[in-house]
C-alpha cells in the first residue's frame, strides 16, 4: 500500500505547485470562502494551505490520507460534468506518502476538531484540537523520503513562480473567493472577494493593465459561451504566460484554442509576441472529451473546427469592431 502511494505520488505529486493545487482544489471543493496559501523555503521547506470550507469529521480526516476510499468518481465518462475539481481520492494520500502532512480539520457538527501528523503516508499522531470550522493542511519537506525526486526540484525562485502561477489560476476562475499567497513571511498575492473578473484581474496582474483589457462576451448557440477580458494588442508579452484559459471552469492550455486565440489577433501582434487574454469557454460537457490525467486534463473536442471559429471569430471582432 505505501509503496502504491509512492508509485501514485509521481504522478499527482511533480513539485511544490503540484500540492498547492491539488490542496486549493481540495477547499474550493469544500466550498471555502477564504483560502491562504503559505508557503516556506519554495515550498520546500513548508506549504500550508488554510481554508473556512465544511471541514471533515474524525472519520473522513483519517479515511482522505488513505488511497482510493474517497473516490468520488464511478465512471469517467461524465468528468467534466462533475462539480467537484476533486475525482479521484488519490491526492492527499499521495502528497502524504512523500512528505510530513499534518492535517487539522474540523466540521460545523463537531465542536472540536482532529489533527493528524504522518511521515512518508504512516500516521504517527493524532488527537483533538480546538480549532474553527475549516481545513488546514501543511506539507513539510517534500520528497524527503525520495531523495532522487527531491534533487530535482529547483531554486526557491522557480518554484514558488509556479506556486504563483498555479494560485492566480485557481483565483482567476474564483473571484467569489478570497485568496492570499505569502512566501517565507512577504506576501506576494492579495486577492479579496470580487464580484467581477476585471477587479479580481486587476488585484492579480496589476491595475493598469485593465485599461488596456476590452470584455468578451458572446453565445455561440448549442451551449457554447465565451466570456472575458481580451487584451489591446498593444499590452502585448514575449511569452504566453498572460494567457489564461479556462474551459467549464477549469485552467486547460489546448492546442486547439491557442491557436484559435493567436488567429484572432493575426497581424495585430509583433512577431513573437503573445497577447494578455483571460478567456473562460462554456460548452456543453457531452460535446468535450477529457483525457483523465490527475495533472493535465487534456481535452478533445467534438467538433473542433466549430469551436476553433468560434472563438477565431469572437477575438476577432472585439479587436476590429468595424470589420477590417
Ligand atoms: P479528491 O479531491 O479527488 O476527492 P483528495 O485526496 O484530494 O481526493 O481528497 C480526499 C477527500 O478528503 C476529499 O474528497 C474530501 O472529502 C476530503 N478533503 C480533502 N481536503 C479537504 C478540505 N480542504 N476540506 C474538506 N474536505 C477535504
Ligand atoms: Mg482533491
Amino acid at each position: 500500500e505505501h509503496l502504491c502511494n509512492k508509485i501514485a505520488a509521481g504522478e499527482v505529486v511533480e513539485r511544490p505547485a503540484s500540492v498547492v493545487k491539488e490542496l486549493l482544489e481540495n477547499s474550493l471543493d469544500a466550498g471555502a470562502r477564504e483560502i491562504r496559501v503559505e508557503v516556506d523555503g519554495g515550498g520546500k521547506r513548508l506549504v500550508r494551505v488554510v481554508d473556512d470550507g465544511m471541514g471533515m469529521g474524525q472519520d473522513d480526516a483519517f479515511l482522505c490520507l488513505e488511497r482510493h476510499a474517497t473516490s468520488k468518481i464511478r465512471s469517467d465518462d461524465d468528468l467534466f460534468s462533475l462539480r467537484t475539481l476533486g475525482f479521484r481520492g488519490e491526492a492527499l494520500p499521495s502528497i502524504a506518502a512523500v512528505s510530513r502532512l499534518t492535517l487539522r480539520s474540523r466540521s460545523a457538527e463537531s465542536l472540536e476538531g482532529w489533527e493528524i501528523y504522518a511521515e512518508g503516508g504512516t500516521v504517527k499522531r493524532a488527537g483533538e484540537v480546538g480549532i474553527p470550522v475549516g481545513t488546514t493542511i501543511e506539507v513539510r519537506d517534500l520528497f524527503f523520503n525520495t531523495p532522487a525526486r527531491r534533487k530535482f526540484l529547483r531554486r526557491d525562485e522557480t518554484e514558488i513562480g509556479h506556486i504563483a502561477d498555479i494560485v492566480t489560476r485557481l483565483a482567476l476562475a474564483h473571484p467569489e473567493v478570497q485568496f492570499s499567497l505569502v512566501h517565507n513571511g512577504r506576501p506576494l498575492i492579495e486577492a479579496y472577494r470580487q464580484t467581477r473578473l476585471s477587479e479580481r484581474v486587476g488585484a492579480l496582474l496589476g491595475r493598469p493593465l485593465l485599461g488596456d483589457l476590452i470584455p468578451l462576451e458572446r453565445d455561440g448557440g448549442e451551449g457554447l459561451r465565451l466570456h472575458g477580458l481580451v487584451g489591446h494588442p498593444g499590452v502585448s508579452r514575449s511569452t504566453t504566460g498572460a494567457v489564461y484559459t479556462f474551459i467549464n471552469g477549469r485552467y486547460i492550455r489546448d492546442r486547439v484554442v491557442q491557436h484559435a486565440l493567436l488567429e484572432g489577433y493575426r497581424n495585430l501582434l509583433e512577431k513573437g509576441r503573445y497577447p494578455v487574454v483571460i478567456l473562460f469557454l462554456e460548452i456543453d460537457p457531452a460535446l468535450v472529451d477529457v483525457n483523465v490525467h490527475p495533472t493535465k486534463h487534456e481535452v478533445r473536442f467534438q467538433d473542433q473546427k466549430l469551436v476553433h471559429d468560434f472563438i477565431v471569430v469572437a477575438v476577432r471582432d472585439i479587436l476590429r469592431p468595424s470589420g477590417w
